[in-house]
């Protein structure tokens, strides 16, 4: 049977090694003779696995103690709402910046409860090729503000490497695209959030990493599902919590740590990256628009020179056992989304598609 491999945005790729002890232990989940689709959350076991999910990943991320981490609802979009309402009593006119659709997606929500500064950062080579404004030219207003960016635009294939630092400025970052697929430096941020169907686990949960002096600035009048405070007190467990995501991601980032952790994961990654990058540099039949300093190491993009092959791109490469690779509506064109879990022989069986597909429609 020929191997068949998702490269979809979202909800991803997930290891298979993690989809099969699932399956094993799905109706006897730990020895508790239920499904960890039926269990309490409350349960003494649910919350002992929590507890070393938190552990692995505080170990894997080098989370400081001075950071809580939350389990949300709601997504990364729950976030675009949570942030100005836990923020703006004290930061009243934060700094958005706009390095796409996610990052813009963000702006227009904060605007509903503040008035926020958008500030583009996006620019254009000589060659028609985009990229960002390196961090010390943001123009950010200076008082009373927090930053909000996004390091990795998941639909264009846009990644910031650097790390945002701005006058003690708070950072607020959604990672959802490019969290756990790097080392980051915790420290240089206030809050880090992430939906979890990229590179954590099945949607239904939302990472939030938050400093802990940040937490008392939540504003009462918001929803209490989005309020850092009371959800940091219920140790994220105001209401019932998706446990099945929970699970998983806890096992994700077990799996993540006994790899080696993210300096194993971020060479992989880089790998893989590479030798995609260097194949779409190597051909005209494919294009890539984003310059080299801002090509996504998890999202990769091209269009074909000939437009009206994309479709059949597509469909034939399904054919072929490689699912997901339409770009998105907005930008059209291929994606590959090559999260953590995607093997390096994905991408070779994905190259040697483009190889025959070029060959015979080039
Ligand atoms: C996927 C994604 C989102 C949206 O996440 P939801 O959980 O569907 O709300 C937001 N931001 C980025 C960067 C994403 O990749």
């Amino acid at each position: 049977m020929l191997d068949i491999y998702n490269f979809n945005p979202g909800p991803a790729i997930l290891p298979k090694e993690i989809l099969l002890e699932i399956k094993k232990n799905f109706l006897n989940w730990n020895d508790s003779k239920s499904s960890i689709v039926e269990i309490s959350h409350r349960s003494s076991k649910f919350i002992k696995f929590t507890l070393k999910a938190e552990k692995d990943l505080r170990n894997i991320l080098n989370i400081p103690e001075n950071y809580r981490i939350l389990f949300c609802h709601g997504g990364a979009r729950g976030q675009f709402s949570a942030i100005p309402l836990n923020l703006t009593k004290k930061f009243i006119q934060p700094n958005y910046i706009n390095s796409g659709y996610w990052s813009l997606c963000a702006f227009q929500e904060a605007k509903k409860y503040c008035n926020p500064n958008l500030i583009n950062v996006r620019r254009l080579t000589k060659d028609n090729q985009v990229y960002i404004k390196s961090v010390q030219h943001w123009k950010v207003s200076s008082k009373n503000t927090y930053v909000h960016y996004c390091p990795n635009e998941t639909i264009e294939g846009i990644e910031i490497f650097e790390e945002p630092v701005l006058n003690n400025k708070i950072i607020v970052g959604d990672f959802s695209s490019t969290i756990l697929s790097r080392k980051i430096n915790i420290k240089k941020y206030g809050i880090i959030y992430a939906c979890a169907q990229k590179n954590i686990g099945p949607a239904g949960i939302t990472l939030v990493i938050i400093r802990e002096d940040l937490l008392q600035f939540s504003n009462h009048q918001s929803p209490s599902i989005l309020d850092y405070n009371l959800l940091a007190q219920s140790n994220s467990m105001l209401n019932t919590p998706s446990v099945f995501s929970w699970y998983v991601a806890g096992l994700v980032f077990r799996w993540i740590k006994n790899l080696g952790g993210l300096d194993f994961i971020e060479k992989s990654n880089t790998k893989k990256a590479q030798i995609l990058y260097k194949y779409l540099n190597s051909t005209n039949f494919y294009k890539n628009y984003i310059s080299p300093v801002n090509q996504s190491r998890m999202n990769v993009t091209f269009h074909l020179q000939k437009k009206e092959l994309t479709n059949l791109f597509v469909n034939i490469a399904e054919k072929h056992g490689l699912y997901g690779l339409k770009g998105h509506s907005l930008v059209g064109g291929i994606r590959a989304s090559i999260y953590n879990a995607m093997p390096i022989k994905g991408i070779k069986r994905l190259i040697d598609f483009m190889k025959y597909f070029e060959k015979k429609f080039g």
